[in-house]
């Protein structure tokens, strides 16, 4: 199982995500998460992505495919992944087309989560205030959600126009959003 997981910031995409992997038995594959572990490493990789991740910019595609394509031959990996977070351009989606197709796969689904601009606001905020997380300051998340509509949201485009997007309600209880998921999922993989 090759699935892809978007939404904006704030969406639930790390929650969903663990439902999922458990679910299928595959790898979690954040590039956020994996950003971060650099960055709290302190690698070189780390201080690269460090200043676009503080001021809520993307990390330059070059950098981010080198990682992607990195991690995905990984062995681990062979077996099927989730993606979160990535891709997040549309050069990004053209990169991982190629990644998969020389391992000889396709996509099975791509998920998207939707939530409303000002739910996302107050869920980012309210997880700033539990997790202290430095890129949830009000001005960063407004930069975050800039970027996601700008070069995300054509990078989910691609994916509508192939016929592969499924679109779920990412708002209300946790464990209804999850059940939602997982059915499209289910769909996705019977369709
Ligand atoms: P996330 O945890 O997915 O919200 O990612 C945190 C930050 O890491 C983002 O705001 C970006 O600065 C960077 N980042 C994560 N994934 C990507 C990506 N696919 N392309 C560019 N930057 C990324």
């Amino acid at each position: 199982m090759r699935l892809i997981l978007f939404g904006p910031p704030g969406a639930g995409k790390g929650t969903q995500a663990s439902a999922l992997v458990d679910r299928y038995g595959i790898v979690h594959i954040s590039t956020g998460d994996i950003f971060r572990e650099n960055v709290g490493n302190e690698t070189e990789l780390g201080r690269t992505a460090k200043q676009y991740m503080d001021a809520g910019d993307l990390v330059p595609d070059e950098v981010v495919i080198a990682m992607v394509d990195d991690r995905l031959r990984q062995d681990d990996a062979r077996q099927g992944f989730l993606l979160d977070g990535f891709p997040r351009t549309v050069a990004q989606v053209e990169a991982l087309d190629e990644i998969v197709a020389a391992q000889g796969h396709t996509l099975d689904a791509v998920i998207r989560l939707i939530v409303d601009d000002d739910e996302l606001v107050a869920r980012l905020l309210q997880r700033a205030r539990d997790q202290g997380r430095s890129d949830d300051t009000r001005e960063v998340i407004a930069n975050r959600l800039v970027n996601y509509r700008a070069e995300t949201e054509p990078a989910v485009a691609a994916y509508r126009e192939r016929g592969i997007l499924r679109d779920v309600d990412g708002e209300g209880d946790v464990t209804d959003v999850r059940e939602r998921v997982l059915a499209a999922v289910s769909e996705a993989e019977d369709s």
